[in-house]
């Protein structure tokens, strides 16, 4: 069984009755919405027409944001609902980021997520959703998808329908009949400078000059009423990607040394473990604190959902701060270099603690850009560069063996000419649909381009003095190169992170 919606909007009347019987029944908030009903404009003055399209949760027959939900408190019912369960809910926001369509918004009231859960509590009485009740124009069907002699599925049989971004492959149960293409992709028609009836939000405003590209047409379609849909992962995620960079880093110089038969004396022993165990626990700390129920972070173990990434990056984490306690831990009692045995399982934590985040924002299904198969090599790169980054200066500062001097510093022009080949091909190879494009003009064209150029700056002046590190070396001099380097390192990376993060999020979904 799988329950779905029909939309005519060949009669909606764009009445928002709908809107506000959901917002009745559910008891939404003032500024959010379980549905609404958006509006786009096309052609000029005197020949203008107007579509309507009433978004909603699409209740997938392969729903991401019950993939990706850490908790299961959003689940799909035996008859196709995807309902949600807010006492279970830690208000990660990673549905929001699952959803391709907006569905899903943080209640302001309970600070856990919520969307159109179908009326189930009305369904399980009988009785239709509230939408589908106050329709005057009859224009909201709803029914069993799976029953060919049910109403629906005659009218979607009979009727020529679409569906919103079908290119996700989560088989959305939404079907629109007579839907304008331009109402149906979200960045078919960026916002004018104003809608009809309100201000659209700030980030709308920000990101539409660039998807509107020349705008030279004034015919084109605009959208004249959305809501609001803010980027909800901020510097917090931005700066998790940088600390368990660094933490990855620190661990698997350390066992690449060893693996090269050189001595990395203090900076190996003691410094490496520590700086490791420093950038896991900031990760734990920036993670729990971007959850909109921090005191509910133990479901993670409680409520465990172990088809989510998140659940699987917190084990990869905790493992890998483990280790590297152990690996304090014997240098102190016994004075000696970490042994291979200690070294490699935290060389294998290290690439999982810096690569799991290709996966967790894999199972992202609305950030297109995020879904890149450069990102796990990407991530890698990464943590060479901020490792190295990091543990050369203290090298250098403690006169550590040539040797491993030179492996830091070589790793880090590694991984500084990796990182820029790569974020350069993120923005400017092709991409895989129309979102991921969107979301790399918006960094390459867009509001981001200042900080996008200065972290590839930053990128090639940390590649450059870590190759006259290599030839440098120790002393004063040595010193001041590796601080620029490193330094140059890891302010580079924060840069591509935030522009990684944010443009992801900044294209409309809906
Ligand atoms: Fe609804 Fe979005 Fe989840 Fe699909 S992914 S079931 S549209 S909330």
């Amino acid at each position: 069984m799988q329950y779905g919606f029909a939309i005519d909007q060949r009669t909606c009347i764009g009445c928002h009755a709908c809107t506000v019987a959901c917002k009745t029944e559910h008891n939404v908030p003032v500024g959010q919405f379980r549905t609404w009903v958006k509006y786009v404009d096309s052609g000029q003055f005197p020949e203008t027409s107007r579509d309507f399209g009433v978004m909603r949760c699409n209740h997938c027959t392969d729903a991401p944001c019950v993939q990706i939900c850490p908790t299961e408190a959003l689940f799909k019912r035996e008859d196709g609902i995807v309902d949600f369960d807010n006492s279970a809910c830690i208000g990660c926001k990673a549905c929001m980021q699952a959803c391709p369509y907006d569905a899903i918004y943080v209640d302001a009231d309970t600070n856990t997520a919520a969307k159109c859960n179908f009326c189930a509590h009305r369904v399980d009485d009988g009785l239709e959703p509230a939408c589908v009740v106050v329709c005057p124009t009859e224009s909201i069907w709803v029914g069993d998808l799976d029953d060919p002699d049910s109403a629906i599925s005659q009218f979607i049989a009979t009727e020529e329908t679409l569906v919103r971004s079908p290119e996700q492959g989560t088989g959305p149960n939404v079907h629109y009949a007579g839907a304008s293409p331009a109402v149906l992709d979200p960045v078919a028609a960026p916002v004018d400078d104003t809608y009809i009836w309100a201000q659209p939000d700030t980030l709308r405003l920000a990101v539409a000059p660039t998807l509107r590209g020349d705008g030279t047409d004034p015919d084109a379609p605009r959208t004249t009423l959305n809501t609001a849909h803010p980027a909800v992962w901020g510097w917090k995620v931005t700066t998790y990607l940088w600390t368990k960079g660094v933490a990855a880093g620190a661990m698997l110089l350390p066992a690449l040394a060893w693996l090269l038969g050189l001595d990395t004396g203090a900076t190996g022993a003691y410094v490496a473990p520590v700086l490791a165990m420093a950038g896991l626990l900031a990760t734990a700390v920036l993670l729990i604190a971007d959850l909109k129920r921090p005191e509910r972070f133990f479901f993670l173990l409680t409520k465990a959902h172990w088809t989510s990434w998140l659940v699987k990056g917190g084990v990869v984490l905790a493992a890998g701060a483990a280790l590297a306690g152990v690996w304090f831990l014997f240098a102190v009692v016994t004075g000696d270099a970490p042994p291979g045995w200690l070294l490699m399982p935290a060389a294998v934590a290290a690439v999982l603690v810096a690569g799991y985040t290709a996966f967790l924002f894999g199972q992202a299904e609305g950030r297109d850009l995020w879904q890149s198969p450069l990102l796990f090599p990407h991530l890698i790169v990464q943590a060479l560069m901020v490792g190295g980054g990091a543990l050369l200066p203290v090298a250098v500062a403690l006169d550590a063996d040539t040797g491993w001097v030179r492996l830091l510093a070589g790793a880090l022009l590694v991984g500084a000419v990796g990182h820029l080949g790569l974020a350069v091909r993120e923005v400017t190879g092709r991409h895989s649909s129309a979102n991921a494009s969107a979301a790399a003009r918006l960094i390459g064209e867009g509001p981001h381009r200042g900080t996008y150029r200065l972290g590839l700056a930053l990128s090639a002046v940390a590649a450059l003095t870590a190759a006259l590190a290599l030839v440098v070396g120790g002393g004063a001099l040595g010193l001041i190169v590796a601080l620029v380097a490193g330094g140059t390192a890891q302010v580079a990376l924060l840069a591509w992170e935030h522009v990684f993060v944010r443009a992801a999020q900044e294209v409309p979904l809906s």
